[in-house]
């Protein structure tokens, strides 16, 4: 009989920290947290000195650790779902490093400073991208030479799939239909922002696409733009792949409109009447409102539109101006209820045609749950 699993470590490894939570899966509650950074930078000297670190904050707790998991970000067409981190899994995902270059290698490494430090403890990568394998070709393929998919890989694979999988989970039971009965849009609005059109519990489109640079106005990252619009800045001043890579996902979103990737900032210049803040908030709201449209109608009609993530959770001002233009799909905004932040809420009117909830997201828990669920089959 396999041990039951009752502590799991849930690890994001990024390129230059590393956060990690304790939870306790009897109960379903959190028991510790933290933060490890400057990685190679002047604090740890790599992923094993840092999970070292890891271990002596959490004490005799990491003696009772029973698996961990890990957020891994890109399990390209190979990995459907979680898995558990075998020696031959581990060969595939080092031939994934080439979907994700910055962030991968990280991923991996956390991996592979659990084997080193939790001996015996089973490790399961747990991607981004998972809940978007369902997609179907018409809305996962570009419309540009095959040959690019079929040598490269290239492809709309969408992210933030752990939180889409969470929500999808959570509206389900909320609304008292089984999961394979849902259909829901999905908006996880934070720092990094993405829909997903959800079809009998399923995904079948989301904005980001081969990586999480597609979509959705963000902080730094530009969302849609048009391809060509970058050739021409790359032509003018000269920018190498690298830097053009930098100046859409570091230096574009609201950022570059507002100086500030902060909505809680943006939000604040904007009553004090700041032309450019304004704009960046109705850009915002518009897209998304443009994406809950299409999505309800390619999943032929919506059982609820559900929001999470930073502003999803806690913006009253942005899902305002969100429910606004929902207008046409027979949704109002119940101001009142507007007003709660984190926490579960209906935000629409009661004879609103769909209802919008809040609905707080957690991918930590999602992975621990995940990382329970793999290893027991
Ligand atoms: P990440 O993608 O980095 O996990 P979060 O999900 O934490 O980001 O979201 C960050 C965004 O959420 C920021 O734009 C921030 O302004 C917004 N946000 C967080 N808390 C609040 C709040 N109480 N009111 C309004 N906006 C908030």
């Amino acid at each position: 009989m396999k041990k039951a699993i009752k502590t799991v470590l849930v690890i994001n490894s990024g390129s230059s920290s590393l956060k990690y939570q304790v939870f306790d899966m009897v109960k379903g509650e959190r028991i510790a947290k933290g933060l490890v950074e400057r990685i190679g930078c002047g604090g740890p000297k790599d992923h094993t000195a840092a999970l070292d670190q890891v271990v002596a904050d959490l004490g005799e707790l990491a003696k009772g650790i029973d698996a961990i998991g890990h957020r891994v970000l890109h399990g390209a067409e190979v990995f459907k779902d979680s898995v558990k981190a075998t020696a031959a899994n581990m060969k595939k995902l080092e031939k994934l490093v080439k979907f994700g270059p910055l962030h991968m290698p990280a991923n991996l490494g956390g991996i592979k400073a659990c084997e080193k430090i939790f001996k015996g403890v089973p490790n399961v990568a747990v991607f981004d991208t998972a809940f978007h394998q369902t997609m179907p070709d018409c809305a996962a393929m570009y419309a540009i030479d095959p040959k690019y998919y079929k040598k490269m890989g290239i492809r709309k694979y969408g992210f933030h799939g752990t939180s889409h999988k969470f929500i999808t989970a959570a509206a389900a039971a909320f609304l008292k239909k089984p999961i394979d009965k849902v259909n829901l849009v999905t908006c996880h609005m934070g720092n990094g922002s993405s829909l997903a059109a959800v079809k009998n519990g399923q995904c079948v489109d989301t904005t980001m696409g081969l990586t999480p640079l597609a979509g959705m106005v963000m902080g730094t990252r530009c969302g849609d733009i048009d391809a060509a619009a970058v050739l021409s800045i790359m032509e003018a001043e000269k920018l190498t792949p690298a830097e053009a890579d930098t100046l859409l996902n570091k230096k574009s979103g609201l950022l570059a409109l507002t100086g500030s990737s902060d909505c809680r900032d943006i939000v604040g210049k904007a009553e004090k009447g700041n032309k450019q803040a304004e704009l960046a908030l109705e850009m915002l709201a518009y897209r998304t409102a443009l994406y809950i449209g299409g999505y309800n109608t390619v999943i032929g009609g919506a059982d609820a539109i559900i929001m999470t993530g930073g502003i999803g959770e806690n913006s009253s001002e942005v899902r305002e101006r969100i429910i606004n233009r929902l207008g046409a799909l027979g949704i109002k905004l119940d101001k009142k209820a507007n007003q709660k932040r984190g926490q579960v809420v209906v935000l629409s009117t009661k004879d609103s045609k769909i209802p919008v909830i809040a609905i707080p997201t957690n991918e930590e828990l999602a992975i621990a749950q995940d990382t329970v669920r793999v290893l027991a089959q």
